[in-house]
């Protein structure tokens, strides 16, 4: 049966609204009588919303349950938007938003990072109540699936690293025997379980890798990713014009791509779905008869200049407090703190005097680690800064990249430029 399994992915924007969700159900009426896995993420912008309550419970500020109220409220909204008020839905939803009541009764665990996997995954499990209970409602039977029995991480909250061999035994215990012609099986994207059994996300944007999980592990014979776009372009249409959508794409590609911050699919999602040599489609659920792009193993040799932007970064000059070089032993304990501070490096650059790295700068981790290293080294910090990554690239493409910027480092290889810019500052005109 499992030859035939495809495997679907709604994010986000696909169930931001009654509509939308009514939308996915049209686009899933077309696979009724298939075995097909759907995985789904948190509807609209509700981690970002629950990003907050978490805060907000961390700072004791008062906010968190006005905060949560209003979470539970648009939940509410959208289950009468699709149900009626005596449906059984409503029993579940409460089920789930409880387990944020009671986390927020608690004092802040010390552990920021726990909490906040503790009650942002309750954002996938509320998305997967309403949309399974819609699909049954719909005449699409579809059986629902907690990703915590299948998904076992280790004890990194936040980032949860996939132990694949006893999630693949995991799956083969129970998501298999649920595949059936007869009734989808719905999952949620995001969040798995330690081993004692303590929910963990997989860092944000992470339901796309999901759904190469579950689709490695049940030998799917392709998956399709589900996105506001028509599949993937040359650059991100919220930063850019004139884009154009790429019909096929190399998984070797696509891993460049979202690698350096081609938002469009998260960055693990490609691995596990190659080494199988399982196809990704990306489609348009506005659009979903349009031909999307392809990813596999086929390695389309012409591409067209390929832009991906990562902002927010952070350009760290590290040097020896007495100006020696930077050897070897002082890179390997540097190394060793960019380890422990889980930073993620975009791009480094060494010279006899500096060692220069750029970064994701995301919660306070620049300034921990400035500071755990400040002892040593020196170590100036630009912020604010964006890296862009552009593959197969011509001239005229960098030189208006480049326009009105400073570029603060540069690197060439082969068919790849990095540029880490800076706006110029707006000076006053005499
Ligand atoms: P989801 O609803 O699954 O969370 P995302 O919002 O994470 O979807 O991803 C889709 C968005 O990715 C698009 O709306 C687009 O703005 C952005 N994006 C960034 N780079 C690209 C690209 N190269 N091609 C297509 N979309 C891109
Ligand atoms: N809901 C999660 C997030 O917004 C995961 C995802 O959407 O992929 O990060
Ligand atoms: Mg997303």
């Amino acid at each position: 049966m499992s030859q035939n399994l495809q495997v679907f992915k709604f994010g986000g924007a696909s169930l931001n609204s009654v509509e939308r969700i009514q939308n996915v159900g049209e686009i899933l009426k077309e696979m009724k009588g298939q075995p097909l896995v759907v995985v789904v993420s948190a509807m609209g912008k509700t981690t970002n919303e629950l990003e907050k309550i978490v805060q907000a419970h961390a700072e004791q500020n008062g906010q968190a349950l006005t905060l949560f109220e209003d979470f539970k409220r648009k939940s509410f909204e959208t289950c009468l938007g699709l149900f009626d008020e005596s449906h059984e839905v409503f029993v579940s939803l409460n089920d789930a938003l409880v387990e944020i009541e009671w986390v927020l009764e608690e004092e802040p665990h010390e552990n920021y990072d726990y909490t906040y996997d503790q009650i942002v995954s309750v954002g996938e499990i509320v998305s997967s109540i309403i949309v399974s209970a819609y699909l049954n409602e719909q005449g699409l039977p579809t059986r629902w699936l907690d990703a915590r029995d299948i998904i076992l991480t280790n004890n990194i909250y936040r980032a949860g690293w996939v132990q694949w061999k006893e999630t693949q035994e995991n799956a083969d215990r129970i998501a298999k025997p649920m595949i059936s012609s007869q009734a989808f099986v719905l999952t949620q994207g995001f969040i798995g379980t330690t081993s004692e059994n303590f929910t963990t996300t997989l860092g944000r944007e992470g339901s796309d890798y999901t759904a190469a999980i579950f689709s490695y592990c049940l030998d799917a014979k392709s998956m399709t990713i589900w996105k506001d776009v028509p599949g993937v372009l040359t650059g991100d249409p919220r930063l850019f014009d004139h884009v154009t959508k790429l019909d096929l794409l190399s998984y070797k590609e696509a891993i460049e791509m979202t690698y350096y911050g081609a938002k469009v699919i998260h960055p693990k999602t490609i691995k596990p779905l190659q080494n199988k040599s399982i196809p990704l489609w990306v489609k348009s659920f506005i659009d979903p008869q349009g031909s999307g792009t392809y990813i596999s193993d086929e390695v389309a040799d012409n591409y067209p200049p390929l832009v991906a932007v990562e902002k927010s970064q952070a350009l760290l000059h590290i040097s020896t407090r007495d100006f020696s070089f930077v050897a070897e032993h002082h890179m390997s304990h540097l190394f060793k703190m960019i380890t422990e501070h889980r930073l993620q490096v975009n791009m480094m650059q060494n010279t006899a005097i500096c060692f220069s790295i750029c970064v994701n700068d995301v919660d306070d981790k620049v300034s921990a680690f400035s500071q755990a290293i400040e002892d040593q080294f020196k170590v100036i910090i630009d912020r604010e800064l964006e890296l862009i990554t552009v593959r197969h690239y011509q001239d005229k493409i960098l030189e208006e990249l480049r326009a009105d910027k400073i570029v603060l480092l540069e690197e060439r290889i082969r068919e790849t430029v990095q540029m880490v810019l800076k706006n110029v500052p707006v000076m006053k005109r005499k």
